[in-house]
């Protein structure tokens, strides 16, 4: 599979989902059907959340989620500056501008609250969070504060692409603002390869984007197929943003999947804090955001990302190459999007937390089937890496 030794991450992809797919593949029907209303309705269950609609990706699932909640060329949408670049991507290719967030803090990287509400203008249209590493943001707060601002009706978007599993004190991400967005990508905590889920807060909202994602059709090919309609018209200008069968059959597979590799997540990462807390050097030199979140917050986490912040002037890519070169893959979770050479158009924004962190973030792997051994092995090669 990799020639790491400790990959950033593995799949639990397996036997399950292989027969998933050929049961797919040879029942002659491809395209959004049965398996994807089935993946929906169970992802929906699984999570506790009122609805979700499958979509070929969580970038074209933010695309369409904007969309649905009135995002249109001109508008502006608060974006966490700490984030993929599709959360900001998805409001441009709609026309609109992103305005960037700073983070909270060095422990806790989601979007800081009160830059969001200090960038409120008459133009905002939406305000984007995205739950980094998994850690719940809190999103019943935000809205608290938009209310006490005046800016109660604004919608807010979850991107929910660390977090699918995870919730906070007020129930499960994705269903925490106006509307969410998970993905499964290969490298995510359940993963069809490609592919996503909007999770909404209302069924007029479920009902656009289910439009939006089919052409803004008003019957399905499924449903034909079925002998339910005959023919369709156009509602609106829609896109193509549908899963297909055999990917849905692959989630329904995943999501069996998902709580238990996110328990054994949690006991990962369990020991990476008891780890770098045995090791003297280590718990001098880190920072560790989050550390023992779960415990304090009584919520849970996906735990998606292991990610530590390296000591201040630190020269984070002879760290990487020196455990790259151990066998010991590493990754940066993510460079700030204002710097982007795609976003240097933007009205210039500083973001002083983000940009003293940033330098210093760095994630370590984390899979479900890491063991004591290899956390101890990541962990020495970084304590001489940084001696
Ligand atoms: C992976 C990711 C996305 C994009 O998901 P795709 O399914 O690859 O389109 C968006 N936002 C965040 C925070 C991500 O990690």
């Amino acid at each position: 599979m990799s020639d790491w030794a400790v990959p950033l991450t593995r799949t639990t992809v397996g036997q399950e989902e292989a027969q998933a797919a050929a049961r797919v593949l040879i029942s002659g029907w491809l395209t959004q059907g049965a398996e994807v209303a089935a993946f929906e309705s169970e992802f929906a269950a699984q999570l506790r959340l009122p609805f979700a609609a499958a979509v070929a990706s969580c970038t074209l699932g933010l695309e369409l989620s904007y969309a649905a909640v009135g995002v249109r060329p001109g508008d502006e949408v608060i974006v966490p500056g700490l984030t993929f670049v599709a959360t900001a991507n998805a409001a441009r290719r709609l026309g609109a501008r992103p305005v960037f967030a700073d983070i909270t803090s060095e422990s806790d990287l989601s979007v800081d609250f009160e830059d969001v509400i200090a960038k409120l203008t008459t133009r905002t249209r939406a305000v984007a969070i995205m739950h980094y590493g998994g850690f719940a943001a809190r999103v019943s707060e935000l809205r608290a504060r938009l209310q006490a601002t005046g800016y109660g009706q604004l919608p807010i978007l979850e991107d929910c692409a660390h977090a699918p599993g995870a919730h906070s004190e007020d129930g499960s991400c994705g269903g925490l603002g106006t509307i969410g967005v998970f993905s499964f990508f290969g490298n995510k905590n359940m993963t069809t390869g490609e592919g996503g889920m909007i999770t909404a807060s209302t069924r007029a909202l479920d009902e656009a984007v289910r439009e939006l994602r089919t052409h803004g059709l008003s019957t399905s090919t499924w449903e034909r197929h079925r002998r339910r309609a005959l023919s369709y018209d156009v509602l609106q200008v829609g896109t193509n943003a549908k899963l297909d069968e055999v990917r849905a059959a692959i989630g329904r597979a995943q999501l069996n999947k998902l709580l238990a590799a996110n328990r054994r997540r949690a006991q990962v990462r369990a020991w990476y804090e008891v780890g770098i807390q045995e090791r003297g050097d280590l718990l001098a030199k880190l920072t560790v955001p989050y550390l023992g979140w779960q415990r304090r917050v009584g919520a849970e986490s996906a735990h998606h990302l292991m990610v530590v912040l390296l000591p201040q002037g630190c020269a984070r890519e002879a760290v990487m190459v020196r455990l790259h070169a151990a066998g010991i893959q590493t990754s940066v979770h993510y460079p700030p999007l204002h710097r982007l050479s795609c976003n240097l158009d933007l009205p210039p924004v500083t973001l002083p937390r983000l940009e003293s962190t940033a330098p210093r973030l760095l994630t370590l792997p984390l899979s479900p089937f890491m063991t004591k051994v290899d956390i101890a092995r990541v962990l020495d090669e970084l304590s001489a890496a940084l001696r």
